[in-house]
């Protein structure tokens, strides 16, 4: 009955007045760490929490909704999400991953490859040549991000994921940018989709959690026993939040992306700002991509100002946009990735992603798109004062 509802109706309603105790509206917290036993040969279903916890079992139904996935496992954060993917490695096996991926995917995987566990290919996947060479490789999993952190570059997933397939690849896509409310990777043919839910999904930055969806069962059952195996599971405390949190993402998102493509039209008039990136725009290479794969551009831009501008006393002078990594909360900020998040990657990996020093990213938030553009003129005014 339940799968004829739109998305939004499953993050909104899932689980509501289910509690088989009380009848409670709002799914219960189950903290406990473990479950009786009828008897010693009768193995409950809720057995011990590391494998299964009614809170979490509660979020994983919900995001199976809105991914269109048959198997979901919450995680205690988006890189236990992606080190779970690494599970199904074994030695001599590779990995393809974008040349731009979130820096902490990137310092994973060449931690991991230093100790020798596999072989990485990081490669631009816009470039046709490269990710042909790399998959006459045969990698095990290919990696997709889209759009990437923080030049908001946009990847043809439903391409980019049959041409991975075609080398019998598993191929996984990290929806954290945009969440299953913009985009819906599955769909456009990857296998597993996963997420970093301390930022949208959660949305209220007060836990750090992740998740893994697949669309194939047994891939799933997999990845579950992995999980369970490792210890990579979520707390039920955390699950319950993001739950809570995911209540309200369409709201959200429909107010934050609608607010940003305001700043970003505003901006990209401006002429103290010099470039901009932002799916939404029309010169942005990525337009007719975002029109295809997603439902939405979202409520993330990363910009540079024009060079004689100071863009530390601009983050400075800056009153609603707090200086602080992460995204996609209720709360507007803004950070300098090569310095604050992509620390994990050497200077010259920073390059060839086209990284630069004094690119700002910004995720808004949902104060009053008015506040919001006078914060940022106001900021811009003062620092060109101070240039001139
Ligand atoms: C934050 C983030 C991650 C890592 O998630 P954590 O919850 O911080 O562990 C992975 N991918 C992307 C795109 C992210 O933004």
């Amino acid at each position: 009955m339940t799968t004829q509802w739109k998305p939004d109706t499953h993050a909104a309603a899932h689980g509501i007045g289910k509690d088989p105790t009380f009848r409670s509206v709002s799914p219960p917290l189950y903290l406990s760490a473990n479950y009786a036993w009828p008897s010693a040969h009768e193995k409950p279903a809720l057995d011990y929490s590391r494998t299964n916890n009614p809170s979490r079992n509660n979020l994983e139904a919900a995001l199976c909704e809105l991914e269109g996935a048959a198997r979901c496992i919450v995680t205690s954060s988006g890189m236990s999400a992606v080190n779970l993917l690494l599970c199904l490695l074994e030695p001599g096996d590779r990995v393809l991953a974008p040349h731009d991926c979130y820096g902490g995917t990137y310092r994973l995987l060449n931690s991991r490859v230093e100790q020798g566990w596999f072989e990485v290919d990081f490669v631009d996947q816009n470039d046709e040549q490269a990710y042909q060479a790399a998959l006459a490789r045969k990698p095990k999993i290919v990696f997709i991000e889209t759009p990437s952190n923080p030049l908001l570059r946009l990847v043809d997933v439903r391409k980019a994921a049959a041409e991975a397939k075609a080398v019998g690849a598993i191929v996984a896509a990290d929806n954290t940018f945009l969440s299953p409310a913009r985009q819906q990777p599955l769909n456009l043919g990857c296998d597993v989709v996963f997420h970093s839910t301390t930022k949208f999904i959660n949305g209220h930055s007060d836990v750090v959690g992740g998740a893994v969806l697949t669309a194939d069962e047994t891939l799933g059952e997999s990845l579950a026993w992995w999980a369970n195996n490792i210890g990579a599971t979520g707390a039920p405390f955390d699950s319950f939040l993001t739950l809570r949190g995911l209540r309200t993402l369409f709201a959200r998102i429909d107010r934050q992306e609608a607010t940003a493509q305001t700043i970003a039209r505003t901006l990209s008039d401006d002429p103290r700002i010099s470039r901009i990136h932002y799916p939404g725009l029309e010169t942005h290479p990525g337009y007719e991509i975002a029109q295809r794969q997603q439902s939405g551009p979202g409520s993330l831009m990363s910009f540079e100002l024009s060079p004689d501008l100071d863009v530390g006393a601009f983050i400075q002078a800056l009153e609603l946009f707090t200086l602080a990594p992460s995204l996609g909360g209720f709360e507007s900020l803004i950070c300098l990735p090569a310095a604050m998040v992509h620390g994990g990657m050497s200077a010259e990996a920073r390059a060839t992603a086209g990284l630069g020093d004094t690119l700002v990213r910004v995720s808004v938030g949902l104060e009053h798109p008015e506040d919001l553009l006078n914060d940022l003129h106001a900021a811009l005014a003062q620092v060109e004062r101070k240039a001139a």
